[in-house]
């Protein structure tokens, strides 16, 4: 199999073609990987934001046609088509049986970067080849567990479908589930990448009318508008937070910080009106820490600041329901797909994510 790696952090991936997948072991499954979304956590892996085991096959937002079962896989069969989940949902699990499958305890599993008992179906040159978020979208054929998809009709076609995998999931679900926007509210969404895009989809689909996309890239904002965004702030000009409060004099009902920064993320709480949610959805690097003042941030003014991970989804309900605001037109997926690419070419795709001239870059990969 072919498919790019990244073999050390800060270097760009290298086509490998020498690439062996084992069979599904018990539990497992094996996937025609037919499309892969480029996620800014992957580029996340690549710079060691998400410190992850190397060699390593990323790709984790995907969605394809299930090529063979290991032993006990009951709920796929050969020629079903899934979604590929980046949290495994096993339905067991103390947080699953409590509705937070986002936070399933098999997910644990990950950072060792293999399948759920540590390991990887997957050589490279004869050495372990490690496998990001039990996935590796971004080779043509994936070994995964049978609790990271879910089913969808055949219909459904799959380069729309694998951006449900991640960029979907977390950013309609940032606005869905995590948040709880009342119609009428004013929204803000710092960082309008990928998943901000999604943010605002989902905060427009919750019934916020004033929607504030802030961002330092103007094509971004131009995207922004395109999802919903009512108004827009430049950052790179003067005080985004100013000019946010500045729309409806007070603040918005809910803010939103899609980036990651630990001064975005302050601005995301300054941006917030007193009694008003704060919603951290980007991912930082490890040794980010912020400085908040107790009182003013907490106490007086009341905020509630909640970390979104995953979109608080559980992917068993939420995929169908969002192919359900797809199908009834309220929800844009094909038109977060800026550009299709074969594997070959993951690298430009990064350059084009840091640029901003992207919503999404997806792969689409040959099979023969
Ligand atoms: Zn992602
Ligand atoms: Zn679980």
């Amino acid at each position: 199999m072919k498919a790019p790696v990244l073999t050390a952090y800060d270097t760009p991936l290298e086509l490998r073609d020498d690439i062996e997948i084992a069979p599904p072991g018990p539990g497992e499954v094996k996937v025609k990987v037919v499309a892969s979304g480029v996620c800014h956590s992957d580029l996340s892996v690549l710079n060691g934001t998400i410190p992850l085991p190397t060699p390593i096959l990323l790709g984790h937002e995907g969605a394809g046609v299930v090529e063979e079962v290991g032993d006990g896989v009951t709920t796929v069969a050969p020629g079903d088509h899934v979604v590929l989940s980046f949290v495994p949902a096993c339905g067991e699990c103390y947080t699953c049986k409590h509705g937070q499958a986002y936070l399933c305890e098999k997910s644990a599993a990950q950072a060792a970067a293999g399948l759920l008992d540590g390991t990887t179906r997957l050589t490279s040159g004869g050495a372990p080849l490690h496998q990001m978020a039990c996935l590796g979208t971004f080779g043509p054929y994936a070994i995964v567990p049978e609790i990271s998809m879910v089913k969808i009709p055949d219909d459904v076609p799959l380069d729309v479908a694998a951006l449900i995998g991640c960029g979907v999931l977390t950013g309609v679900g940032a606005a869905l589930n995590t948040a709880s926007i009342q119609a009428g509210d004013t929204v803000a969404v710092i960082g309008c990448g990928g998943v901000g895009l999604n943010v605002i989809q989902g905060a427009k689909i919750a019934g916020a009318t004033t929607i504030i996309a802030i961002d330092m890239v103007a094509s971004k904002l131009e995207m922004a508008k395109e999802f919903g965004a009512t108004h827009t702030i430049d950052a790179s000009e003067g005080d985004p937070v100013g000019a946010a409060m500045a729309i409806n004099g007070r603040g918005a009902d809910v803010a939103f910080e899609v980036i990651g920064l630990g001064a975005t993320m302050e601005q995301a709480i300054n941006t917030a009106r007193p009694g008003g949610e704060v919603i951290l959805v980007g991912v930082p690097r490890m040794d980010v820490f912020l400085n908040l003042n107790a009182a003013f941030t907490f106490l007086y003014t009341a905020k509630s600041i909640k970390g979104c991970w995953y979109g608080s989804s559980n992917v068993h309900d939420d995929v169908p329901k969002l192919l359900d605001l797809w199908r009834r037109g309220e929800l844009k997926l094909k038109e977060l797909i800026s550009k299709e690419i074969d594997n070959e070419h993951v690298n430009e795709a990064f350059e084009d994510m840091k640029a901003g001239t992207v919503a999404r870059s997806v792969i689409l990969h040959h099979h023969d």
